[in-house]
């Protein structure tokens, strides 16, 4: 029998407001516990939540850059459950009328575009943290992150391979940067995924029973925990078992998921339309203001970087999967950058360097103005490709401009022929033997002289015209 996945995802995202969801404590990550709450985000009976505006319009931007529908009308619901980390004993979340819903993006894989269906976007409150440490008989609970606003933006079960959640993910997590709406951190846990998966036979329309996987924390993982679950499901099948409806939680140590509980449905929540806050009525012109302040999407500017600039679509792809990346590339082809050369720069020798020090285009001090200028010398004939390499490299560390760098380390690439003959002269003179070989047919010699000349010259020969030279006088 063959066996096909069926995937879906609930994607936790943690809104990039500075304050609270229903009060005006500070979001701020990693302060010292408890010291960002106040009565409303603890709990204390008989204070009111008030909505924050810009959580609102952070999942309104949101469902907009995901073809959702946004709801003119929606409302809070009481998730209720006890959990030490959530004092009010009930989540405020959004349950009937959530605030975008019918909404899909677009995924490649192996070359072909697949749409995800994007069931629902909500909003809802972030509960506290229990920290087990100390080694005692007790835990802690800070709750800094009480009511820090969230949006769970669940996927339709459209999903069939684990490669597929993965690309899903990274397609959702780069929308959500582009809008700044979330910064995407995986490990951080500002951006949470819930993986529900079931395996049906090829070709069978109704739907198996599903286990949500939790815990989930990087790309890789996602990708991880869903093979292993899914074999793990084919095994039970093929040995005459039954999929129970559970929720399982991924071990990364072990690589395998393990039965956490069995699953809650919804009505073990007992939701109810929240009491303490009204409904609310999104007028379609604050909708329609919203829309048209959306950034330029990926997608978008993907094809328009091919369309543009002539780039490859690998290029285009690599250069889009980040707003700062993007900007960087089209602040050096303003600057006078020749598109591809740009593109191979910023792909090769930028990318590596940033790498290295495990930063950001954000954080990279070299200005796309300095790349342009370096290509220019190049084009001119100033500098050598082989120079221009050390010539970045230096630019990066120092953030020296190239005509300044190039003067003080006297790497103007030369061009003077009676000097370069010279060069090639001596080196002749040195390596008879090889002439000889050279004069006898193996061609491939050319090279070895020209590394011979280049080594002599500090790599500033002009490289054109060392090559006329060194054939002639070989001839
Ligand atoms: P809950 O919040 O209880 O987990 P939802 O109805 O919101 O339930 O569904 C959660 C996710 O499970 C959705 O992303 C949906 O696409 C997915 N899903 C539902 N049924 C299946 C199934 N049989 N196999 C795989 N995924 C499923
Ligand atoms: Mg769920
Ligand atoms: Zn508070």
């Amino acid at each position: 029998m063959k066996y096909e996945a069926v995937i879906g995802l609930e994607v936790h995202a943690q809104m990039l407001t500075e304050t609270k969801i229903f009060c005006g404590c500070s979001t701020k990550f990693g302060s010292e516990p408890n010291t960002q709450t106040c009565p409303i985000c603890i709990g204390m009976p008989g204070v009111l939540p008030v909505l924050n505006k810009k959580a609102l319009e952070f999942a309104i931007r949101t469902g907009l850059a995901t073809n959702c529908k946004i709801s003119n009308y929606s409302r809070f619901a009481r998730k209720n459950y006890f959990y030490p980390d959530l004092p009010k004993g009930y989540q405020i979340s959004q349950y009937e009328l959530p605030i975008c819903e019918h909404g899909f993006l677009e995924i490649v894989v192996d070359g072909e575009v697949k749409k995800i269906g994007i069931t629902r976007i909500h909003m809802e409150e972030d509960a506290g943290k229990n920290i087990h440490e100390g080694g005692g008989n007790y835990s802690f609970v800070d709750l800094n992150r009480t009511g820090v606003p969230l949006m769970e933006i669940v996927s339709e079960p459209d999903i069939r391979s684990p490669k597929e959640a993965a690309e899903y993910m990274k397609k959702l997590r780069t929308i959500l940067r582009y809008l700044g709406v979330c910064d995407g951190n995986m490990e951080q846990g500002s951006l949470r995924c819930d993986a529900n998966v079931s395996i049906r036979p090829v070709g069978q329309k109704e739907l198996g029973t599903r286990a949500e996987v939790k815990n989930i924390n990087s790309f890789k993982f996602v990708e991880k925990a869903l093979e292993y679950e899914i074999k793990r499901q084919i095994k039970v099948i093929e040995e005459g078992g039954k999929i129970i409806q559970e929720t399982r939680l991924w071990d990364s140590d072990r690589g395998i998921t393990e039965s956490m509980r069995s699953k809650e449905e919804a009505h073990d929540y007992r939701y109810f339309p929240e009491p303490d806050l009204v409904p609310m009525t999104v007028e379609q012109k604050w909708i329609d203001e919203i829309k048209s302040s959306l950034p330029e999407l990926p997608d978008v500017k993907r094809e328009r970087f091919v369309a543009e600039f002539g780039l490859p679509e690998y290029d285009a792809d690599l250069l889009t999967s980040e707003k700062s990346i993007a900007n960087w590339f089209e602040g050096a082809v303003k600057a006078g950058g020749q598109a591809k050369a740009v593109s191979n720069w910023m792909m090769g020798e930028l990318m590596k360097l940033l790498n290295e020090e495990n930063k950001t285009f954000e954080e990279c001090a070299l200005k796309p103005a300095q790349l342009a200028e370096m290509l220019s010398l190049m084009d001119k004939g100033t500098i050598s490709g082989k120079i221009a390499k050390t010539i970045f490299e230096e630019m990066y560390k120092t953030g020296k401009d190239a005509d300044v760098i190039v003067k003080e380390k006297g790497l103007v690439q030369v061009s003077d022929e009676g000097a370069i003959e010279k060069a090639v002269d001596e080196i002749i003179a040195k390596n008879p033997k090889e002439v000889e070989r050279y004069k006898s047919g193996d061609e491939k010699l050319l090279g070895f002289f020209v590394g011979q000349v280049m080594k002599a010259m500090k790599g500033k020969a002009n490289p054109q015209i060392l090559n006329e030279i060194l054939k002639k006088k070989l001839s």
